[in-house]
């Protein structure tokens, strides 16, 4: 490999690294998964990427396969950002804000910008991204296209893909294209292509139409979803053909974002935050329900045992938020509403709906008071962070997300599966999505822990998909909840995602054994012997 390493070296402007540490350091992500990449790519722009795909496809064309895994900043719990062939990484050079519309609200960056950085740049402007996950301050714009991420304000504005409107890719021949909403003549156009894209567009319309049906009737009816490929959105019945909501959501599996325009909404700095109290679920629910109709910018949910487990862990952390006995369930509604008037009117209708049904409820309206009442729901990364011994919480069915009129089936569904194995409970999340996160504890140095770790996912899955959900609301489908995805989508459509990967990475170079073609007996060798996420502390390229 090394002399792999020395040739991209000497052709690209970027810094090209094979030693020991380094490659360790890239082995793992924020998923229970390890497996070791050869080389590590920081490129300095588009052409670097360029060159390493164009070197790997043409050692494919000889029969030889390296791979190549596009990574931000390695916080993906699905183990979609782990490779073993040449890892990209994207945020130590290629970070930089392009360009800002103001008038427009669009936004054009490269796609190794940390998220927070370019949401601290958009609110001085009055404009916000709002589908920014909960990892925004380590996790880069990249790693949420290539993860159709979602986070708190999904319930209102939707998820990374609506937000997308341009994307520059590196396709896996090393070609680089800009993906855009084309119109039926434009298409025609770029089918006329000789290119390895005319190739991708004339293949992938055909695939389309010839399985326009299918394709129209896949029913996932939940309000999000990063499972599979979107290939619902690609085509329009007005003939209208997009790349982009393809990509987006793909794990780089399809291509390499170097660059994203994205669209902005307009910030509003003053929400409206209401924390309310249930004594159980059945209450809850109810004003999960009632709250979602007047149309809150967040719907968040954490339950008692969460409470619990931050009481028994660091006491002072809540003191003054929540009154003991611990409530059954917290939820916290948001209104944003530019519009004062209706912000006020909102609130006003949410407090009505929660005097008839929580336990007590509190409205936060100055920045201070919200701060501490979102504590509670922010409280939950006690959980992720926490180690019980040598016992971690694990990432493993961390993301299920079902029909929002099913999310009282769907607690009780995982209060049974972790009481029927003794394990510690504690949930929280979306409610107004019905998207939960939950990580049971387990020890991942002993042998029976690692078998449950199957076993959970197994059952899980299994419950999210009989209740009509999907696997991944957000965090993707990666190498964990690949094995899943047929069963989620159906076999015919399974076999679609397979002929799309196909079109777009004829050799299986981009992140392989990624979303497609991936069973459990695959990723099971690669389950860690201990669980951590030192990776997220920061990286820069040592050359
Ligand atoms: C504590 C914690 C909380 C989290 N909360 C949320 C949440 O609220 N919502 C949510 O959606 N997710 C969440 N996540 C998951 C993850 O942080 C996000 O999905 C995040 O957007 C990933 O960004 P990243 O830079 O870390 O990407 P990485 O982990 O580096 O990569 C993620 C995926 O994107 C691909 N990728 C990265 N860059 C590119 C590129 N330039 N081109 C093509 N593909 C690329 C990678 O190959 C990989 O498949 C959380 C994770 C943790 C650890």
């Amino acid at each position: 490999m090394e002399k792999v390493a020395q040739y991209l070296q000497e052709h690209i402007a970027g810094e090209v690294i094979t030693s020991k540490d380094a490659r360790k350091y890239f082995s793992t992500d924020g998923s229970v998964f390890e497996l070791e990449p050869q080389i590590i790519v920081y490129p300095r722009n588009s052409s670097d990427i360029r060159k390493v795909a164009r070197f790997s496809w043409q050692l494919a064309e000889r029969g030889k396969h390296l791979p190549i895994t596009a990574r931000g900043r390695g916080s993906d719990q699905s183990g979609g950002s782990l490779g073993s062939g040449v890892m990209v990484v994207f945020p130590a050079h290629m970070n930089k804000l392009l360009e800002l519309d103001t008038g427009k609200g669009v936004v054009t960056v490269q796609a190794g910008a940390l998220f927070s950085d370019l949401q601290n740049t958009l609110h001085t402007h009055g404009r916000f991204l709002p589908p920014y996950p909960s990892s925004i301050d380590f996790s880069t714009i990249g790693g949420a296209i290539a993860n159709n991420a979602g986070g708190e304000k999904t319930v209102k504005y939707g998820q990374t893909r609506k937000f997308t409107k341009e994307l520059d890719v590196v396709l896996a021949n090393g070609e680089l294209v800009r993906t855009v909403r084309l119109s039926k003549r434009e298409l025609n156009r770029k089918k006329g292509l000789t290119s390895f894209e005319g190739e991708v567009y004339r293949q992938l319309d055909n695939l389309i139409t010839d399985n326009w049906e299918l394709i129209q009737n896949i029913s996932i009816n939940t309000t999000k979803n990063s499972a599979g490929y979107a290939l619902w959105e690609v085509k329009r019945k007005d003939g209208s053909f997009d790349l982009t909501p393809l990509i987006v959501g793909s794990q780089s599996t399809l291509g390499v974002i170097t660059e994203a325009v994205l669209q902005t909404e307009s910030y509003n700095p003053n929400p409206t935050l209401i924390s309310a109290s249930f004594e159980n679920i059945d209450l809850a629910n109810q004003a999960v329900e009632e709250i979602l109709k007047l149309g809150p910018s967040a719907l968040e949910i954490v339950d008692k045992y969460l409470l619990d487990f931050i009481k028994q862990n660091n006491p002072n952390q809540l003191v003054g938020l929540v009154e003991e006995p611990h409530p059954a369930f917290i939820l916290l509604a948001e209104f944003d509403d530019v519009s004062d008037r209706k912000q006020k009117r909102r609130s006003k209708r949410a407090v009505k709906i929660l005097k008839n049904l929580a336990r007590d409820f509190s409205v936060a309206t100055d920045e201070h008071e919200r701060d501490m009442l979102w504590k509670i729901r922010h409280s939950a990364a006690a959980v992720i962070w926490h180690s019980n011994g040598s016992k971690k919480a694990l990432p493993i069915i961390e993301d299920g997300v079902v029909p929002r009129e099913r999310l009282r089936e769907y607690i009780s569904g995982i209060y049974d599966l972790f009481n029927k194995y003794n394990l510690q409970i504690a949930l929280w999340g979306h409610a107004g999505d019905a998207n939960l996160h939950m990580q049971p504890f387990l020890d991942l140095s002993k042998v029976g822990d690692r078998q449950l770790v199957f076993k959970i996912m197994d059952e899980y899955y299994q419950m999210v998909i009989s209740l009509g959900g999907s696997t991944s609301g957000e965090h993707n489908d990666g190498r964990l909840r690949a094995p899943y995805l047929a069963q989620l989508y159906g076999n015919d459509v399974y076999e679609l995602f397979k002929k799309v990967k196909k079109i777009f990475d004829p050799y299986n170079i981009l992140n392989p054994g990624v979303k497609v073609n991936v069973t459990q007996k695959d990723v099971a060798p690669l389950l860690r012997k201990e669980y951590s996420m030192e990776h997220l502390s920061d990286h820069l390229p040592r050359t």
